[in-house]
């Protein structure tokens, strides 16, 4: 999930995609990129105070197979973050592969454990080093935008991030799709945003929208997505129908 724009409805995405394709079945690995560790505390996981996080994988000093840890979710583990990660924006500048620290680290675990069907990645609300290690190891990016009168502005900077990553350090990088989230259906404004959005990305949007739910909110404060918070609200609904696409599109 990759959006600059804070708010927008990535960790929201993150969290209830992952959890939708575990309870699907499938084995499932979420990464906290955020320093406010909010993916993390959605399924339940919290670092204490001298535990890894992934900090110390990205700054080479831990291995990934020992900071994952299993979150609320069954089939879903997760590799929390916490509120050191704010340091890894002046750490990481310094260390050689620096946009590859993720690529790298991952790699090496999923070639011990090769079980995960899935990685999803939450990105934090820049385009700094740590979106840039997220886009790095990813091979598709979901742009949750939000539903409101300037859900299109920084896009462009957005996409053409996208496009020099995809150049210069993952060739094999692509949008999987722009996802709508918090669309108030009852209003006109959030009828001409998604039209706008289709228009404008005809080939790259989802079909599924994600209404605004008030469940989707409530759900992270008791650590757990909103399938296991509210199973038949619209949120859940929703959030199932993305992963089905999401599944789909490969
Ligand atoms: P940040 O940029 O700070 O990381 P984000 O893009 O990850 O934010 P979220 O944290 O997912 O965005 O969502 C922002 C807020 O909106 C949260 O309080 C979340 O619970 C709420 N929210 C997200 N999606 C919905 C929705 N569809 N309906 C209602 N509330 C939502
Ligand atoms: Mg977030």
């Amino acid at each position: 999930m990759a959006n600059q724009k804070g708010g927008v409805g990535k960790t929201t995405t993150a969290i209830n995609l992952a959890a939708s394709l575990a309870q699907a079945g499938e084995r499932v690995l979420l990464i906290d990129m955020d320093s406010q560790a909010n993916a993390s505390h959605g399924v339940g996981v919290r670092v204490a105070h001298g535990e890894p996080s992934i900090l110390e994988v990205l700054m080479g000093e831990e291995s990934l197979e020992h900071v994952v840890r299993p979150s609320a979710v069954t089939q879903l583990d997760v590799v929390p973050s916490s509120p050191e990660m704010a340091g890894a924006s002046v750490l990481l500048p310094d260390l050689p592969r620096r946009e590859y620290r993720l690529r790298d680290a991952l790699a090496s675990f999923l070639e011990l454990d090769a079980s995960y069907r899935y990685v999803f990645i939450d990105s934090p609300p820049s385009l700094g080093l740590l979106t840039v290690n997220s886009l790095v190891a990813a091979d598709q990016v979901i742009i949750p935008v939000q539903a409101e009168y300037y859900a299109l502005e920084g896009l462009a900077q957005l996409l053409s991030t996208i496009a020099t990553i995809k150049e210069r350090l993952n060739p094999a990088l692509r949008i999987a799709g722009l996802v709508l989230t918090m669309v108030d259906a009852r209003t006109s404004l959030a009828r001409q945003v998604e039209q706008e959005i289709r228009t404008h990305f005809p080939n790259l949007s989802f079909k599924t929208v994600v209404p605004r739910n008030v469940r989707l909110a409530e759900a992270p404060s008791h650590g757990v997505p909103v399938s296991m918070f509210d199973p038949h609200c619209a949120g859940s609904d929703a959030y199932f129908d993305l992963a089905l696409e999401v599944v789909k599109h490969g």
